[in-house]
């Protein structure tokens, strides 16, 4: 019937999904199969280009091949300082933190000298001084040791033991290293321990007979004081303390709880000891604020003091003064006496300004 009218056949073989019958399988015969196919008459490629020799397109070809080499390595190198910016963003930060504290930071805190005309003063004897030791807040935070002022076999220091446990330290130390340890843990995450703290005469000699290069001579050690500690995170001692967060902490935060980096980088020449970013001094305040703030090391620190001159650091009052009678202000809210191991002792009063 369809026939009579239209043909629908052409259209049916243009659209093969509508065809119901499916073509019918032929196998072709095994050793057609295997037969090499014959090759197609080679057709010529079509081009826009006119053709060239060879001889006139090498060139060509080489100089676009070396500026896209060129093209590879420029984006290789932008993708490779991209990626090291993202990848070690923390450690740059770092470097350049530290690259600024070291070369350009301008230091916070003055030290002034004071005329002592403006403020009622009074003398007091030293035998007053060391009779009344609360009175006078006397201590040993101040007392420094070194090469040029050793302390001898016989000599003793307040020591004491630090809340409930067996290490051993400096009385002056103890309620400031409380609130660093307190500190670490806040801001870390986890706790600071303590390697070394007092050692005898007799200790240190046998330190310094293994390995005189590194350990001072008896005598001649911060930790006879017991105002030195060598401190450690879990699993970074020594050198490797810096690489921990509680070292990166300690080594940045420590002037604001009394300590300093007792035997800085690039100081060697003035300590005679290698940099020690796990010794930590105590000092106080405002002492350990002003060395660390303006990088320098106590030699250095006790060198700006001019003998019997009064200065203002911070909002503190500190002389470094000798003799058998010192001067103090009249009236102040704390003062604290702590003999130098040079002969002189330093004062440090707060709340006369
Ligand atoms: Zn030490």
């Amino acid at each position: 019937m369809a026939h009579l009218f239209f043909d629908f056949t052409p259209i049916y073989r243009t659209l093969p999904f509508l065809q119901t019958t499916p073509p019918a399988f032929e196998p072709t015969p095994k050793h057609e199969n295997t037969a090499p196919h014959p090759k197609p008459p080679r057709t010529p490629s079509r081009s826009i280009f006119p053709k060239y020799p060879i001889s006139d397109i090498l060139p060509f070809m080489r100089k676009k091949v070396n500026w896209s080499f060129r093209n590879t390595i420029f984006l290789s190198i932008i993708l490779v300082l991209g990626g090291s910016a993202i990848f070690f963003q923390a450690p740059i930060r770092e470097a350049a933190g530290n690259f600024y504290d070291r070369h350009l930071r301008k230091p916070s805190i003055g030290m002034e000298a004071v005329d002592v005309d403006s403020l009622s003063m009074k003398k007091v004897s030293i035998e007053e001084i060391l009779a009344s030791p609360e009175q006078y807040g006397l201590n040993e935070s101040m007392l420094i040791v070194n090469k040029d002022y050793k302390v001898s076999r016989e000599e003793s220091f307040d020591i004491v033991y630090y809340k409930d446990t067996d290490v051993p330290m400096n009385r002056a130390i103890v309620s400031d290293y409380a609130r660093l340890s307190a500190a670490v843990l806040d801001a870390c995450g986890e706790k600071m321990f303590v390697m070394s703290s007092v050692r005898t005469y007799d200790e240190q000699s046998v330190l310094y007979d293994e390995d005189p290069v590194v350990a001072a001579p008896p005598g001649e050690s911060e930790h006879h004081t017991g105002l030195a500690l060598d401190v450690y995170a879990y699993q970074f001692a020594g050198p490797g303390f810096l690489d921990s967060p509680v070292g990166k902490f300690v080594n940045k935060y420590c002037g604001d709880y009394g300590f300093i980096i007792r035997y800085p980088e690039g100081k060697e020449a003035v300590t005679n000891f290698s940099y020690e970013p796990w010794h930590i001094r105590y000092v106080g305040f405002p002492h350990s604020q002003y060395i660390s703030d303006h990088r320098i090391t106590l030699e250095e620190y006790f060198d700006r003091f001019e003998k019997d001159q009064y200065y203002q650091i911070d909002s503190y009052l500190v002389s470094r003064q000798d003799g058998p009678e010192y001067w103090i202000p009249e009236t102040y809210e704390a003062i604290s006496v702590s003999p130098d191991n040079t002969g002189a002792y330093f004062i440090t009063i707060s709340g006369a300004l």
